[in-house]
């Protein structure tokens, strides 16, 4: 080995330079030959040269989040979207981004990367996360990290569905210092705080039938999606803040446009679609269904843990599925129903009240109609809901007595456009399945 190669393989095991960047390499050795051979400089007064010229030199590349291939050493610029604390040898997991997409970012390092705040990544690990499928980038002893002052704008998407659940909403109160919520006016790494900084959010769930997000609206997008601003709220009775906020977002459609994290999607926009736009996207879904003859996306189950989606079925589809299967399904405590194509384990159905009583163990029955006929659904109250209200129920279908029913997990109002797209997509995705209800909808749509 010459010197030329021995300072070059020096330089690399030293992760000074990469061994994948041919371009640096071939430059580097130019430098390096010019030094040992014309100037005769011994090699290790060579190799500091080269190593504080590099530092020196700022021609830095970056590589996009992108086109990060693994195992390789790159330098990034990126946003910390989420950080995600974590145990052990490892101090850190978070979530970034550029505007060509996000990867996760495994820190080995003392240095804390911060949510929201732009880094700097010179010579970071590129490798593969095994467990995940995917590709990590790892921060070392050898990864330089500099905050740095510019705004990265992350890579968005959007997602689309009905609101049908709200978890959280209101004012929060956060840490003054990490902006992390406080459980108990204490937070975990700042200890007890006397006065806490108030946010305002909403965290909800929206579901599209085969994917189900939680999206985090924080203060602008929230006052903008409720049409209320955070003083008005303010004023109001605290008791009453979430109902405000519920009763102007659950059973909306939406169209979030955001950051997608670890499990929560935070939004940076949000458009709650008003009855034109909901009569135009149910016109739209039936001029593509002539044109298509593919079959629904099926997602139903998941196995990661995930939330399962609420899948939109007519009830016809459902009773169906339930008595074909009855003996088998009436045995098991929670039911996969199997659709045609798919089984389900959550499902969305929007009709109309039919009837609704308490039931004698202080429950309540709601016969729930759509397109295809009628369900009973079992919830834990009726909901305010009268005969010919519209509403839909999220919940879990099941088999009793041979019948099939749904036990809601969520039941709430919605309006008229909204019901009749609901409908039309069960039953488009119910046409596509194969599924048999073609006569009982067919007049619909004449
Ligand atoms: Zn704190």
């Amino acid at each position: 080995m010459c010197s030329v190669d021995r300072i070059l393989k020096k330089l690399v095991d030293n992760k000074v330079i990469d061994a994948q960047n041919e371009e640096v390499i071939r430059e580097v050795a130019k430098k390096i030959a010019f030094l040992v051979e014309e100037y005769k400089i011994p090699e290790e007064e060579a190799y500091l040269a080269i190593v504080k010229g590099l530092r020196k030199n700022t021609s830095v590349t970056y590589t996009n989040v992108s086109e990060l291939k693994e195992d390789t050493y790159a330098n990034i610029k990126i946003k910390v979207i989420e950080t995600i604390p974590c145990k052990g040898k490892v101090r850190q997991r978070t979530l970034a981004g550029d505007k060509t997409g996000k990867v996760f970012v495994v820190n080995l390092s003392e240095y804390v990367l911060q949510k929201d705040k732009c880094y700097e990544l010179t010579n970071a690990a590129v490798t593969h996360d095994k467990e995940r499928n995917r590709i990590a980038v790892l921060i070392t002893k050898s990864t330089k990290v500099k905050e740095i002052n510019e705004d990265i704008d992350v890579f968005s998407e959007n997602f689309e569905g009905l609101v049908i659940d709200v978890v959280q909403a209101g004012f929060v109160p956060v840490c003054p210092k990490c902006k992390k919520t406080l459980k108990d006016l204490t937070c975990t790494k700042h200890g007890k705080q006397d006065s806490p900084v108030e946010k305002f959010i909403a965290k909800v769930i929206a579901d599209n039938g085969t994917r189900t997000a939680c999206i985090m609206l924080t203060e602008q997008t929230l006052e903008k999606a409720i049409k209320m601003t955070k003083t008005d709220l303010m004023a109001v009775d605290p008791t009453m803040q979430k109902d405000i906020i519920e009763n102007r977002l659950l059973g909306k459609y939406i169209i979030a446009k955001g950051t997608i994290g670890n499990r929560i999607f935070f939004a940076d926009e949000i458009t709650v679609l008003d009855s034109s736009e909901l009569r135009e996207m149910t016109k739209r879904l039936i001029a593509e269904a002539a044109e298509t003859t593919e079959a629904a996306e099926a997602a139903a189950v998941p196995e990661n843990g995930e939330r399962a989606p609420a899948v939109r079925v007519l009830s016809l589809e459902l009773k169906k599925a339930c008595e074909e299967k009855r003996e088998q399904l009436e045995s098991l405590p929670a039911a996969k129903i199997p659709l045609k194509g798919i089984e389900v384990s959550r499902v969305l159905l929007a009709g109309i009240v039919l009837e609704g009583r308490h039931t004698k163990n202080g429950k309540a029955l709601i016969r729930l109609a759509d397109y295809s006929g009628d369900i009973p659904v079992f919830a834990d109250s009726l909901h305010a809901l009268e005969p010919l209200d519209i509403a839909a129920v999220v919940g879990k279908p099941k088999v009793i007595n041979g019948r099939a029913v749904v036990r809601a997990e969520k039941v709430f109002r919605i309006d008229k456009d909204t019901y009749d797209f609901l409908n039309t997509s069960a039953y488009i995705y119910a046409v596509q399945r194969g599924a048999e209800v073609v006569q009982a909808v067919e007049q619909k749509f004449r």
